[in-house]
């Protein structure tokens, strides 16, 4: 490389600097005047829907996060899976009120009288939670069944969820969310499967799965 070489790979390189301080200028104005404009507080309505995995871990998360801050979290599992949950051990010990129903899957029971009588009942604690003004957030686990199978009204869901004090957050989580959940939500997220392990042969693992 001769002298000249070296002096022209420095200007390059001081202009390539130069362009992406630039863009990156633009990118941060363009953040700061959105945070500006979004002043507004309320609670929010999110629902995680679709078919990949990391709905209810997501859900956890959250619930997690608001105990972080000594907050005020509550649970209800609509579908009791035959696996002890890890994190109801957990967020139990810091506090963390759940309301399990008390059946498992649907297709295990096999009994639709027993399966709407245990969503009744969970859902009156749902129902409770929702009226509750010193409830930060509110994770409703698997709901989107209960309404699909039409264990419980969505009439009655709508109007609990419309009428839960202004900034308590509530989430739902579940496969197939019906139309009027998502269309009242303030946030919907899907999540995709690209891949599962499951397909694989490989079973649901303790620490991981549940
Ligand atoms: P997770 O609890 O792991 O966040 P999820 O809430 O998104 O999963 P659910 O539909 O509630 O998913 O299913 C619960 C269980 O089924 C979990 O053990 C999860 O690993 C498994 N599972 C989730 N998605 C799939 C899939 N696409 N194929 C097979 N198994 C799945
Ligand atoms: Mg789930």
């Amino acid at each position: 490389m001769t002298q000249s070489d070296a002096v022209n790979d420095t200007s390059v390189n001081e202009t390539k600097a130069e362009r992406h301080k630039a863009r990156q200028q633009k990118v941060k104005e363009g953040v700061d005047a959105k945070i500006a404009a979004a002043t507004k507080e309320k609670g929010i309505l999110l629902v995680l829907t679709g078919n990949g995995k990391g709905k209810s871990t997501s859900g956890f998360g959250a619930v997690t996060r608001c105990a972080g801050h000594g907050q005020k979290a509550a649970v209800v599992q609509f579908i009791k899976g035959g696996w002890e949950c890890g994190e109801r051990n957990l967020l139990e010990k810091v506090g963390v009120e759940f309301f399990v129903m008390g059946t498992g899957f649907t297709w295990e029971t096999q009994d639709r009288e027993k399966d709407v009588a245990a969503a009744e009942s969970a859902w009156e604690d749902a129902e409770k939670l929702l009226k509750d003004e010193s409830i930060n957030l509110v994770l409703l686990d698997e709901l989107t069944y209960m309404v699909t199978y039409k264990y419980i009204e969505l009439e009655r869901v709508i109007e609990a969820l419309n009428n839960r004090p202004k900034m308590q957050h509530v989430i739902i989580t579940g496969r197939a969310c019906h139309r009027e959940i998502i269309e009242l939500a303030d946030t919907v997220s899907e999540v995709q499967p690209i891949k599962h392990a499951f397909n694989d042969g490989i079973k649901a693992q303790i620490g991981f799965d549940y």
